[in-house]
This record gives C-alpha cells, structure tokens and sequence, in this order.
C-alpha cells in the first residue's frame, strides 16, 4: 500500500523532499471481525487543497484544522470506491467522496466526512473540484458572502484555479461585469475564451496593480472574491465602491511567509461603509443537496465548464501539492491514484 507520509513540519514553501511516497505492507485488504463500522477503500483520486499547507506546520492561533502527524499518511479530499464495508451507510462497490490518507488503499474508521456520490455520469474527479470541497466554496462565498446583485461589478483572484474558475462562472450567469487576475498568459487566455470572464490580466507582468485595477474598473469593484491577500487586497480596497464587499476565501499569497503583510488600505473598509467577511466551506456543507440541485443541470446543460490539470500516480502527488503555491497548475489540481 504506497502510501505519501510528511517527513516533518514544515517552515516557509513546501518542497517534495518534505513528503516521501513509501510502502505499508501492514494494512489487509479485509474486514477485521467485530469492528463497529469500518470502511474499506480503494483511492482513485486526491484533491490538493491550499489549506493543506497549513496542516504542514504546527499549529498557530490562526489555524482552524489540525496539524498533519509527522510520519504518518498526508489527509486530504479525496475519490474512493467501497472494497468492504461494515457500516450501514456504506456498502460495497459504492463511491464515495470525503477525507482519505494520501495512499492507495485505506481502512477509515471516522466516516464523519464521507459522501456517497449520486451522480456518475460526469467524471469522477469532479468530486474533487467542482462537485466537491471547491465546488461548495464558490457557491456559499459567491452567493451568500457576496451578496450579489444583478450588474455588479466583481473581481476574482486566483481567478482560474478549483475556486475562482466557478466564482467566475457563477458571477456571469448572475449577470455581473467580471474580471479575474491570474499568473499567466495561459491561465488569463482561459479565463476569457472558456470561462466567459469580460476581462482577466496576468498580475505577474503588471507593475502597478492600482493601475491595472482602474483600468478594469474605472468606476471601481463592488464585490472582491479575496484568494490571495497582500499586496492585492490592500489595492483592490483603495478601488472598492462605496458599500463594496470583500468575501475572504484565502490569502494563498500568505501561506509560506513567517509574518502576514501589512495591509495599509484597511482603513477604508470604514470610509467607504465595505463589508469584508472571512468564511469556511466546512461550516456550510449541509447546503450540499441544494449545491447539487443547482450545479447539476449547469454542467448537463453545458452552461458551466471546469478545467483541472491531473497528474498521474500517487508517487506524483508531493509534485503536484507544491505546485499550488507557485501556480504549476491550470486549473483544479487532481491526482489520479488509478482511473476505474
Ligand atoms: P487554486 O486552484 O487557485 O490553486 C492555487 C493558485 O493560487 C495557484 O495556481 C496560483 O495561481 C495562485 N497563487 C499561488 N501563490 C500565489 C501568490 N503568492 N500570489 C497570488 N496567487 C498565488 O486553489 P483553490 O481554488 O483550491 O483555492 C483558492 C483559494 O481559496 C486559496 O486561498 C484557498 O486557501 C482558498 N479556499 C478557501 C476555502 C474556505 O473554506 N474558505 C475552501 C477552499 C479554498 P496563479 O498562477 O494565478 O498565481
């Protein structure tokens, strides 16, 4: 049973030599007797998250999840079939989605977070993405946190990855002007031709992030889906509109630094009457049958697309988590332990 194990805690940017991808020839692929309600899986796809870096160091007043165990399998969102089950809720040849250890096959005893999946007739790496944790956090920050309304206009960082690409969508269909930043030519050419966004620009080659925002937004933004803080949320807050609002995903930009920068602009939250609210996809996840009522027949319908960029093979997958944070990836980040 390959298995991918975090060496240590980390400071500063993950590197794959933080992970290793070993072997536990302990595990059997059976039952134990008398057990009270285990499940046994085979693990089909990952999902790598941004917030998994945090479970990487010890924990600090702002975490919200705990730290991984040193030595032990990485824990993320993940794909699975059913080997054996003997849990009421599980049987067999399911599928499921839910928290799983980064390895091949796994015995889980907290079922707490398990979903079995209805619906198969889209791929099964959805359930990583926009049928899964990402997926719900588009839907709860862009409708709920934003408070849209018809003709806003909206900016979205991070804008084509797992989340922004579906922010994005969500805001068009909403009938709003959208404009989303990105690090790439590649990644900015998508958020225009697939996605539907009205503009995007690469935040990389822009000097002057003040000036690229006016240019998008000459009478200024008043909905900010935040993903990467710093240095653009403090200019974003200098072009927000009078009642503006700021719905804080995640601050990917923050993740590997010792010490947050400061944001300057803050103070006009208070002169322009703005509400930032910060919120987290887990407190929100028994909305999920509404979610799929309403996604479902978006994708059916070809009114929504979504992109991800998979990598084959759990030995790829410390490749594939690091390279979150240096925007390796076009679009959601999947690992395919094995396709069924
Ligand atoms: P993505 O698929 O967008 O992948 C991360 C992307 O972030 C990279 O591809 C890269 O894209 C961008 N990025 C990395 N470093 C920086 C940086 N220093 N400055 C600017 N951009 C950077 O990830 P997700 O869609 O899964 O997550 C997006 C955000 O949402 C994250 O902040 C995450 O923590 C948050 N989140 C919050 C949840 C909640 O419950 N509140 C739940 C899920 C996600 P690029 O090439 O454009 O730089």
């Amino acid at each position: 049973n390959k298995q991918v194990i975090l060496k240590d805690y980390i400071n500063g940017y993950p590197k794959e030599s933080d992970m290793v991808v070993t072997s536990d020839a302990t595990i059997r692929l059976e039952l134990p007797e008398n057990d009270g309600g285990l499940v046994l899986t085979k693990n089909l796809y990952l999902s790598c998250d941004p917030y998994m870096r945090s479970r990487m160091s010890r924990a600090t007043e702002a975490s919200y999840v705990d730290s991984f165990t040193p030595g032990s399998p990485i824990l993320g969102y993940g794909v699975s079939r059913v080997l054996e089950s003997s849990h009421p809720n599980f049987k067999k040849g399911d599928l499921i989605w839910g928290l799983i250890n980064w390895e091949e096959y796994s015995l889980i005893k907290d079922t707490s977070s398990l979903i079995k999946i209805q619906h198969t007739d889209v791929p099964l790496s959805y359930y990583t993405g926009i049928l899964g944790m990402p997926g719900m956090t588009a839907y709860v920050g862009f409708y709920e946190i934003c408070s849209p309304k018809k003709g806003d206009t909206v900016f979205v960082s991070a804008a084509s990855g797992a989340v922004g690409q579906l922010v994005g969508q969500f805001a068009k269909l909403f009938g709003c002007y959208v404009v989303g930043s990105a690090g790439s030519q590649e990644k900015v050419d998508l958020l225009k031709n697939k996605f539907g966004f009205d503009e995007a620009f690469n935040y990389k080659e822009e000097q002057d992030l003040n000036a690229a925002l006016k240019r998008y937004f000459p009478n200024g933004i008043d909905i900010y889906f935040e993903n990467v803080g710093g240095k653009m949320l403090d200019e974003v807050l200098r072009n927000m509109r009078l009642n503006g609002r700021i719905a804080v995903c995640g601050m990917i930009s923050q993740y590997n630094l010792d010490q947050s920068e400061g944001t300057r602009n803050l103070f006009l939250l208070v002169a322009r009457s703005i509400r930032m609210e910060g919120f987290l996809v887990f407190y929100h996840y028994h909305k999920y049958p509404k979610f799929l009522e309403m996604i479902m027949p978006l994708i059916h319908e070809g009114k929504i697309t979504y992109i991800e960029d998979t990598l084959e093979g759990l030995e790829n997958a410390p490749a594939a988590l690091i390279g979150l944070f240096t925007g390796t990836n076009v679009g959601k980040q999947v690992v395919a332990i094995t396709h069924e």
